[in-house]
């Protein structure tokens, strides 16, 4: 018998002992940021905070960092007012009382919730300027990232992976948002200059705007959309570095120079490093920021090295590639190998699909609320977020979540199927964004 059960035992001791360890020492990853920037036109804006907030209130063990750049054109109200009030919205859209492993799930939801809600802010203000978002939750060794725009977030494994983060909403290099952006109604092409050639990057008429996503942008047509691509994933024990940067910076460096260029200094000369290698070859064209932030076992922590050389030595170590021989063969299958899980990604300008899939549906709503903007709603007074609620509820045993009336008609908008309200009073028709 025991032979039997020594055979049943599939995972090798030392394996087991070693995941004990690890989970106990290395629970709370060092989280350590820098960043740079150059202003031409002081439109980026960036939100930099190791201990944002906690998901159990009064419990520091339960601390989240938020780290976040805005990137606005045709104006800085729409940036500014994102940095302000959108982790707010995200908070307020997230159920309290959660365990750690439902408010991971919850997040993705809330995100997408927490963008629209700011966006229809901005509406009610008439504000017009527009901005990206590149919104990072860290939770431990979970990186959430939802994104609207073109600034671009991505992740260095320790192992010498890279990884997006983000999506690219830009028309030029996205044909399905073109499709969607078509298909609601307006143009996209690109400038035409009065007899002469077609110049430039690819915009939606009216408007001019070079993107299909944004926070803002009220006065190009609703179905520039402010719902975000969102992508969560979970990095092995070794941690990673992450780079979020404005197209200042992606226009004229590759994702592999930016990583090559910083790789081995500390995140806040890392920062520098990235933005000074950006506007080398033409000078500064553009404001040109970027956010660094190693998340790093807390044995690996590093204070700022006294010389660049120290730094460089000890950080080299830690991304290091793995050597390919190093793990032998018979142990591949239970090595602790340094790869990132993908746990959820979704990018769907669908609210219907965006606040519903992938959770226990009522266990993770406030039934009686809007499922935007948080709004109490009285019996039946709510709006099924599905076109056809009877024929959900016979899937699901549910018609919910629910819409205030107001957040349905930004729904319907989003989805082309409102004409902008006041494009008559807007001349919009005639301008062109400055940038984007
Ligand atoms: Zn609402």
């Amino acid at each position: 018998m025991a032979m039997t059960a020594e055979a049943a035992l599939t995972v090798p001791l030392g394996v087991l002992l070693r995941r004990e360890v690890t989970s106990e020492r290395m629970e709370r990853p060092d989280v350590l940021c820098g960043e740079a920037a150059r202003s031409r036109k002081g439109e980026d804006f960036t939100l930099l905070l190791a201990e944002a907030a906690q998901r159990v209130a009064g419990d520091p063990s339960t601390s989240f960092s938020v780290f976040a750049l805005f990137d606005g054109h045709n104006g800085s109200g729409a940036a500014i007012y994102a940095k302000n009030n959108l982790l707010n919205n995200v908070l307020r859209a997230t159920p309290s009382g959660l365990s750690r492993d439902e408010w991971l799930a919850v997040l993705p939801r809330s995100l997408v919730a927490a963008f629209v809600k700011t966006d229809k802010e901005l509406q009610a203000v008439a504000e017009t300027s527009g901005t990206t978002v590149t919104f990072v939750i860290i939770d431990e060794w979970v990186v959430t990232v939802a994104s609207v725009g073109d600034s671009r977030c991505i992740l260095e494994s320790a192992d010498g992976s890279l990884y997006h983060l983000s999506a690219d909403h830009r028309f030029d290099s996205n044909q399905d948002e073109v499709k969607r952006v078509t298909a609601c109604g307006s143009k996209v092409g690109q400038l035409n200059v009065v007899g002469g050639p077609e110049v430039g990057p690819l915009r939606c008429w009216p408007g001019g705007l070079c993107l299909s996503r944004s926070i803002g942008d009220i006065d190009v047509g609703e179905w520039i959309i402010p719902v975000p691509h969102v992508k969560q994933v979970k990095l092995s024990n070794a941690g990673g570095r992450i780079i979020i940067a404005s197209d200042g910076v992606w226009d004229d460096l590759t994702f592999k120079m930016a990583l090559e260029c910083s790789r081995g200094y500390p995140s806040d000369i890392a920062a520098n490093r990235i933005v000074n290698e950006a506007i080398q070859p033409r000078g500064l064209r553009d404001d040109t920021t970027c956010i660094v932030v190693d998340i790093l076992p807390p044995e690996k922590r590093v204070p700022s090295p006294p010389t660049k050389w120290q730094g460089k030595i000890v950080l080299n170590n830690m991304f290091r590639r793995k050597h390919p021989n190093a793990s032998f063969k018979i142990d591949r299958e239970y090595a602790e190998p340094d790869v990132v899980e993908e746990l959820f990604e979704d990018g769907s300008a669908m609210l219907s699909r965006r606040l519903t899939t992938g959770y226990a549906l009522q266990h993770m709503f406030e039934p009686s609320s809007c499922a935007v903007c948080q709004l109490r709603l009285a019996p039946g007074q709510g709006i099924s977020i599905h076109a056809n609620p009877l024929q959900h509820e016979k899937m699901q045993g549910w018609q919910g979540p629910f819409l205030c009336r107001s957040c349905h008609q930004k729904k319907e908008a989003m989805e082309g199927k409102r004409r902008p309200i006041d494009s008559s009073t807007s001349d919009s028709s005639s301008h062109v964004r400055r940038r984007a």
